[in-house]
């Protein structure tokens, strides 16, 4: 075994020291050794690639799907082995999902480590073609419904923003709402109402959008190093999550993160009449709409308290939701909510975004009332990031009689 390079990644210092003497035991010496995915990225970039990466999945603040996806994506390690304490059908999913990216899975190897185990999936690498066969996961939903809180935030890295565009009535491009969607290594891509659920009762929702706010505004920032110009993106935030201390300081932290500026960002706060902020909270909000990141009210007029909490929160923007759009083009009455929302919406002051236009019917309606700014499948649907980039280099070439060809 002397020639492996191997990348050993776990957060508990005493583990990986245990496990770098075991390795040792087995004749490997030539090993790097990791605390945080940060740490072994630095470690890779400076000693270069590895034959093996042994990866822990539970990491204090993060998850090593995280260095996984790196490791496939960079090609810093061709092979891995897993090791984890978590439930047969997590371990499993993520052997599909490292599979699926291209890495060569020799093995689990199940907390504490034994060097007898470790040694047996060392011999395995020497084996050419040989990969453990984990049989694929057969998980359906009910699966699904089992998992635990912490087994289910270790699939956040699968938990992948699409986005919808915005549009002005002339067809000039407003900025994306990012919309997360679930990858999942054997049911495909789960959408919000499917697996929403799930991830409230897990208590997820809110790192959940975190993640998504890093990733929308990852994408914001790529844009401007393209041209020149940051995307403005659009976060859904759930309300409870303004009553955390550390919410504004944590937004700033995200925009500092990817160097962009407060005035990409719109947090989209769903209606909801349960979320009273004291006053720090609300000053916290005020920063950062001072700072320049748009607040806006999501699905307006479902939630029971709107003009109440347009009165007392800082929003700026007003997003009228699909029921009150979708087929307005043929309903007077949907009109009728519709110029009356918008009508509010001046007289406040707020810029309005209408979701849901369906039809071309729906379009020209909307151009009756005002020529707000729309989102809705007529212009496009909810896309991944790189389908996302065709589609304005596409759209910067053409104008408003375009709208319908997506
Ligand atoms: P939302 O924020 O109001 O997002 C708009 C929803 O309408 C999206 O559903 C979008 O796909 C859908 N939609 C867009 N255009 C049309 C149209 O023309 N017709 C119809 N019928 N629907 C249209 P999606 O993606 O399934 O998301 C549902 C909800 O899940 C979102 O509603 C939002 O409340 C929540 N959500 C989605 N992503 C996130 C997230 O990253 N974090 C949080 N906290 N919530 C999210
Ligand atoms: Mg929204
Ligand atoms: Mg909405």
């Amino acid at each position: 075994m002397h020639e492996l390079k191997v990348l050993i990644l776990e957060d508990h210092s005493f583990q990986l020291m245990a496990l770098h003497q075991m390795l040792n035991a087995n004749g490997v010496f030539d090993v790097l050794t990791a605390e945080s995915v940060d740490v072994a990225r630095q470690s890779l970039a400076r000693r270069g690639r590895v034959d093996i990466a042994i990866c822990d999945l539970h990491l204090d603040g993060c998850d090593g799907l995280e260095l996984i996806r790196y490791l496939a994506e960079s090609g810093l390690a061709s092979s891995l082995i897993i090791l984890s304490s978590a439930e047969r059908a997590v371990i499993d999913s993520v052997g599909a999902l490292a599979r699926q990216l291209g890495l060569r899975l020799l093995g689990c190897v199940q907390k504490p480590a034994s060097s007898a185990a470790l040694h047996r999936l060392l011999t395995l690498y020497k084996e050419p073609g040989s990969q453990v066969v984990i049989p694929p996961p057969s998980v359906d939903m009910t699966e699904l419904l089992t998992l635990s809180a912490s087994s289910l935030a270790l699939c956040k890295s699968q938990w992948v923003a699409h986005y919808q565009p915005k549009v002005c009535f002339d067809g000039r491009i407003r900025g994306v709402e990012a919309l997360v969607r679930w990858y999942h290594p054997s049911m495909g891509l789960l959408s919000p109402a499917q697996f929403f659920p799930l991830i409230e009762r897990a208590g997820l929702l809110g790192s959940l959008s975190w993640h998504v706010l890093d990733q929308a505004l990852g994408l914001s920032a790529s844009v401007r190093l393209a041209s020149g110009q940051a995307l403005p993106v659009a976060v859904n935030i759930p309300p409870h999550l303004l009553l955390q201390e550390d919410f504004a300081p944590r937004v700033i932290q995200a925009l500092e993160k990817h160097g962009v500026p407060a005035t990409v960002l719109t947090l989209e706060i769903i209606e909801t009449q349960d979320c009273q902020l004291d006053d720090r909270q609300l000053e916290a909000l005020l920063h950062l709409r001072i700072l320049g990141c748009q607040l806006s009210i999501d699905d307006f007029g479902t939630g029971g308290s709107n003009l109440q909490r347009l009165l007392d929160l800082p929003f700026s923007e007003l997003k009228l939701p699909s029921e009150f759009v979708r087929g307005m083009g043929q309903d007077g009455r949907k009109a009728a909510v519709v110029a009356g929302a918008m009508m509010t919406a001046r007289r406040l002051d707020l810029r309005v975004v209408v979701e849901g236009v369906e039809t071309r019917d729906d379009l020209l309606a909307l151009g009756d009332l005002g020529r707000p700014v729309m989102q809705g499948y007529y212009i496009a649907r909810p896309m991944p990031e790189s389908e996302l980039r065709r589609w304005i280099v596409a759209r910067e070439q053409g104008g408003f009689e375009q709208l319908g060809a997506a």
